[in-house]
């Protein structure tokens, strides 16, 4: 049985980010930089003003014996033109914000501090004086020609998208969202739509995992149940291998009929079964083919937090993110955590700011059976292995799923 830790570099290890395709910027929401962006131009493109207002040299605002000094206007410059002139001492021109600033001027004052006696006027005071550079927002300020300005491997939210159409990038290379097969297991199993009969449940795995899975950024496809036969097992393996990953649940721990594990040997290669935790023990990587495989657990809750460890992680390495694993922070366990197990503990838990402390709550029954224990969980608590018991207000830490990765 391999901790945790090892359990996760051994399965990174085995994955690489998948290829890149150029998507329209509208539809790189949610996806993967593949390469740096570097500005092709300064940005702002030219020197602007930040104000409407008025264009000068700077030292014509200076006041004169005490009075205001009164410019002749030679005309005006709005957003979006160019000065059909240069600004000259004495002289100064109307300007609107993100007009470019006409030649000859080196400040601009904003209107409030000026007076006219009309719109029309061609005669405006200075009230106050203005130093070089004023309201004047310099070529280059934001984003400077060959400056990277987002790396590979950064998520594209709505502030990138706005970056990019900034820098002029109407598409932009992503790398491709994996596509993940899911797989139910057990005789047991039927469908959603099923009405109960003896002996069956309804899967819900499939349904969790293919949730979480788009969530994690992956085009899931759900690919029903396989019977308890290595014969039913290989049908749907023939079409899981399509896929860039296949997430089966159950059928791997060392029942009469976890066959995902003889699948594996058969037409790939198993790298490890077992993990030192729970809910969860009974994972197993491998490759069917060159498809890497994760078989999770069949209990549902073993198969939603294995997914969160291994699973999420898998999706964003493919996706070709550099942040892959969830924060963790110090909580104070307000209820404790009692039933000692040898194994890692992932306790579920609600996480909240309180007081200065992150305290934590558990959700209750922690069976890897009892669904209603992920209800209201947006942590898992880390009980370390070798039988701790944590008394409540004692310290421990928590992975935060409702945080973004780092
Ligand atoms: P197994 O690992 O196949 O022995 O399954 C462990 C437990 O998880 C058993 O109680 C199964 O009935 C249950 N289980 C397996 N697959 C599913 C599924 N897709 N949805 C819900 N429960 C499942
Ligand atoms: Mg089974």
């Amino acid at each position: 049985m391999i901790s945790v830790e090892e359990a996760l570099e051994r399965i990174l290890a085995e994955i690489t980010p998948l290829t890149t395709t150029q998507v329209p910027l509208p539809e790189a929401l949610g996806h993967v930089l593949a390469e740096d962006v570097i500005a092709q131009e300064d940005i702002p493109p030219f020197a602007n003003s930040a104000m409407d207002g008025f264009a000068l040299l700077s030292q014509d605002s200076q006041p004169h014996d005490g009075q205001p000094p009164l410019l002749h206007i030679t005309g005006g410059v709005a957003a979006g033109y160019v000065a059909d002139q240069a600004v000259k001492p004495g002289t100064t021109m109307r300007i609107m914000t993100g007009a470019p600033v006409p030649p000859g001027a080196d400040a601009v004052i904003q209107v409030e501090l000026t007076r006219s006696d009309s719109p029309e006027s061609e005669w405006v005071e200075i009230l106050e004086a203005v130093a070089p550079g004023n309201n004047i927002r310099p070529a280059g300020e934001d984003m400077r020609r060959g400056q990277t300005v987002l790396l590979r491997g950064t998520e594209i939210g709505p502030w990138e998208i706005g970056i990019l159409a900034t820098l002029g990038w109407a598409s932009i290379a992503v790398t491709r969202r994996p596509r993940v097969a899911i797989l139910g297991t057990g005789d047991e199993v039927i469908d959603v739509h099923e009405s109960l009969r003896p002996g069956k449940i309804r899967n819900s795995n499939s349904y969790l995992l293919e949730a979480a899975v788009r969530r994690a950024g992956a085009e899931p496809q759900r690919l029903g149940v396989a019977h308890d036969t290595v014969e039913s097992l290989r049908e749907k393996f023939t079409e899981a291998i399509q896929s860039d990953l296949i997430i089966t649940s159950g059928g791997v721990s060392v029942g009469d009929f976890d066959l995902v594990k003889n699948i594996m040997t058969e037409q790939g290669e198993i790298h490890f079964w077992r993990i030192n935790m729970r809910p969860g023990k009974p994972v197993a990587f491998g490759h069917i083919g060159k498809v890497p495989l994760l078989g999770l657990p069949g209990n549902p809750v073993s198969a939603a937090v294995t997914f969160e460890l291994f699973g999420r992680p898998v999706i964003r390495k493919m996706l070709g993110h550099s942040r892959l694993l969830r924060q963790q922070v110090d909580v104070v366990v307000q209820d404790g955590v009692s039933d000692r197990a040898m194994r890692r503990h992932y306790v579920r838990a609600h996480v909240k700011w309180h007081n200065g402390h992150f305290i934590a709550h558990t959700t209750g029954n922690q069976g890897s059976h009892i669904m209603t224990s992920l209800l209201n969980a947006n942590a898992l608590i880390i009980v370390p292995e070798g039988g701790t018991e944590l008394h409540p207000g004692d310290t421990a830490k928590a992975i935060m799923l409702d945080w973004p990765e780092v």
